[in-house]
């Protein structure tokens, strides 16, 4: 499930896509701001604390060379007084540093930087990924989030973080299919663009459900056809959706109308992706 910006309803479509289709694994991948468990109020939860590494530098054994330094392309090593000195706050753990020390001054530390709830809501599986505040990175909470077993019966829904980022990639890697929600207005249409830029990329197919909105926003309708992506559905705004969604609770457990759109939504893209 991806969306270009945040407040397109990506997790409103993932909860009820994941109660609609009952033997679910509903994983939430926006780990800034992980909202499904609000709805799906997983009970029984386990979690699991997620570590990066930080680089320490052992001054003893430390030259000064700095190739620690100029091999950072995140900007997270600063060299005062002839020394290294990392900002963990900046660090992506991408290891370079370690690597290209020519004296092995450098080891890592393990620091925890969120968690991975998992827990279950009747028949859906419920798995959480939750950033600490302030971390540059949440690849490894969403690597570890998405390292789940799937039977062959149950489907996996993966909310990604919204827009396009290397997190975005990162949650769609495994992805047979990728739904898009989109708004349909200016702004909404601009980010869907960069989105779909990113599937086309890395060659997924996808299919376009538009959120709070109709068939009549042109721009969108035309582009669709234009690039020949499949418009599953249009979920018009109705005021008793937000009504269900302010009191914390999934609409298609509480309302006849959205449980068909989404069962209509789910035999859609189960046949798309058959195909
Ligand atoms: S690369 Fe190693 S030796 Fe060179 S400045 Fe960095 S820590 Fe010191
Ligand atoms: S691990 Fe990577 S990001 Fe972190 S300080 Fe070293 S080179 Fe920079």
């Amino acid at each position: 499930m991806l969306s270009g910006k945040g407040g397109t309803g990506k997790t409103f479509v993932s909860v009820n896509l994941a109660v609609t289709a009952k033997n679910a694994i509903c994983i939430d991948c926006d780990v800034e701001e992980p909202n499904g468990r609000l709805f799906l109020k997983p009970e029984e939860s386990v979690t699991e604390e997620v570590y990066t590494k930080l680089p320490q530098v052992l001054e003893e054994k430390c030259i000064g060379c700095r190739k620690c330094v100029d091999s950072c392309r995140f900007n997270a090593m600063g060299f005062i007084k002839n020394s290294p000195l990392v900002f963990p706050e900046v660090c992506h753990s991408c290891g370079a540093c370690s690597l290209l020390c020519p004296t092995g001054a450098i080891y890592e530390l393990k620091r925890p930087i969120g968690i991975v709830e998992r827990g279950r809501n009747k028949e859906v599986q419920v798995i959480t990924g939750i950033l600490n505040i302030g971390e540059a990175s949440g690849i490894p909470v969403i690597q570890n989030a998405l390292d789940t077993k799937i039977t062959e019966k149950s489907i996996m829904i993966i909310d990604c973080p919204p827009g396009s980022a290397c997190s975005v990639m990162e949650s769609v890697q495994t992805a047979d299919y990728c739904l898009l929600v989109v708004e349909a207005t200016i702004f909404g249409f601009h980010n869907f663009k960069m989105v779909y830029e990113l599937v086309s990329l890395l060659q997924k197919p996808c299919g376009v459900v538009i959120n709070k909105g109709d068939y009549t926003y042109y721009p969108l309708i035309n582009f669709c056809k234009e690039n020949n992506i499949t418009i599953l559905c249009c979920i018009p705004y109705q005021e008793k959706l937000a009504q269900i969604g302010a009191n914390g609770e999934v609409a298609s457990e509480k309302d006849d109308e959205t449980r068909m759109i989404f069962s209509t939504l789910l035999d859609k893209i189960r046949m798309e992706v058959r195909e």
